[in-house]
């Protein structure tokens, strides 16, 4: 079946001057947003808390739709501030359901052409998943992985992880009192909304971690879009440090991109694998704060055919997280232009998967979604050419500073 394809009018050019926009702002930058307009400080916290339900809990695009908000208050935000979101250039639309939209950010400066990212809403029966970016591109290099081979990078702000969700609800009508705009898609059996993140999207979330922390403390605030931790999981490829201060911080649930149980392959698909070994790995997820059988920790490991599929590798995973409460995530690799890989056979995947089931793990086969909008989770790649271009493009114009390094 052919994916049903919205393509957006072309961006306009470059306002000169942009009204920054509060969406996506902490409860400290909402504050501060309102101190920028001479709001008394004994006054701050009520009005925080006043924008705080009409932007995340209604949605609101509009300062004067805010009605608890005097006249004279809402005047001076409109003047100062806008409520924009980031701009949806293209929405694709799986024959499964699966949407994927291409963001494109608000320019933080000048000089800044505002990035693009993509994000992936997954309906399933039980559940309505995003997938959502932490970086733009990724400084890591696993060698499976397309984000990998991408040269812009930069971490998303806390606003711009935020807007991911915010335009998800927008897109798909789930905000209360609020008519949805054209086009938008509205579950009809009212449980598809989003109900869990996972920051499987591109970059490492571990690389970015105050954006992301802060992020997911404007996600989970149940005065607002009040998504639940144990409803996000934050996936690593494995910066052992940050996975401790991950649990204490953000207590979300956490996903351990493993891949190979040995360190000379691991360190081949998985380059941070030189850095913190498996054994290092396994012993920051044993410590993960909150650990329990119903807080698991979820190993990902990508088929990869001839590589890391044998049976003797299913066994041996099996015998390096015993011990760890877990949940095992094998996802069927998704193949790119120039890759050296392929992904497993069927039959493969489900010997694999029957050697992990009968040692008690439930080994749910990651269902390829979206392939025909090139969409599955963590492979968010259709637009990392393009990028590439625009990055090879700033660089000539000495516009560097948007491409630094992530950390
Ligand atoms: N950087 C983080 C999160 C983003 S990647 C991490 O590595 O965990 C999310 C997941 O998608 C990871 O498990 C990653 O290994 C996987 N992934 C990346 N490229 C893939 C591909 N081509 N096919 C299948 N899974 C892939
Ligand atoms: Fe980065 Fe994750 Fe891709 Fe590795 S798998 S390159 S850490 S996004």
């Amino acid at each position: 079946m052919n994916p049903s394809v919205a393509q957006a009018a072309a961006p306009a050019a470059e306002p000169v001057a942009r009204r920054p926009s509060l969406v996506g702002r902490t409860r400290p930058g909402l504050g501060e947003a309102l101190a920028e307009i001479g709001v008394p400080e004994k006054e701050r916290r009520m009005r925080v808390g006043q924008l705080w339900n009409w932007i995340y809990h209604y949605g609101v695009r509009d300062f004067q739709e805010m009605t608890t908000i005097g006249k004279g208050l809402r005047a001076q935000l409109a003047e100062r501030f806008s409520l924009d979101l980031p701009e949806v250039t293209a929405e694709q639309v799986s024959s499964d359901g699966t949407r994927k939209w291409l963001l494109r950010m608000p320019p933080a400066g000048p000089r800044d052409r505002g990035a693009e990212i993509e994000c992936v809403y997954i309906p399933e029966v039980d559940r309505g998943t995003l997938c959502v970016s932490s970086q733009v591109g990724c400084t890591l290099t696993c060698t499976f992985c397309h984000t990998g081979t991408q040269r812009l990078v930069r971490n998303l702000t806390t606003e711009e992880i935020v807007a991911q969700l915010m335009v998800a609800r927008e897109r798909l009508g789930d905000f209360p009192n609020r008519t949805p705009p054209e086009g938008a898609f509205v579950p009809g059996d009212g449980g598809r909304f989003v109900s869990n993140i996972v920051f499987m999207g591109m970059g490492e979330p571990l690389y970015n971690f105050d954006g992301v922390r802060d992020a997911i403390a404007v996600i989970s605030d149940d005065q607002g879009l009040s998504l639940g931790r144990r409803r996000i999981t934050v996936s690593t490829s494995g910066v052992v440090p940050q996975i401790g201060p991950l649990g204490d911080e953000m207590g979300t649930m956490l996903a351990i991109s493993l891949h190979a149980v040995r360190d000379d392959l691991r360190n081949e698909l998985v380059p941070l694998n030189r850095k913190y070994p498996i054994k290092d790995l396994l012993e920051a997820c044993r410590t993960y704060p909150g650990l329990s059988n119903a807080k698991r920790i979820t190993f990902e490991y990508v088929m990869l055919k001839g590589v890391n599929d044998s049976d003797a590798e299913a066994r041996e995973l099996v015998r390096l997280l015993k011990g760890i409460p877990a949940k095992i995530n094998l996802i069927p690799f998704n193949p790119w232009p120039g890759t050296r890989y392929e992904c497993s056979d069927w039959e493969r995947i489900e010997r694999f998967s029957e050697i992990v089931f009968k040692a008690g793990y439930a080994s749910p086969v990651r269902t390829p979604r979206g392939r025909d909008i090139l969409a599955a989770c963590g492979q968010l790649k259709s637009e990392t050419e393009k990028l590439s271009a625009r990055a090879r493009l700033m660089l000539e114009q000495g516009e560097a500073e948007t491409a630094a390094a992530a950390h």
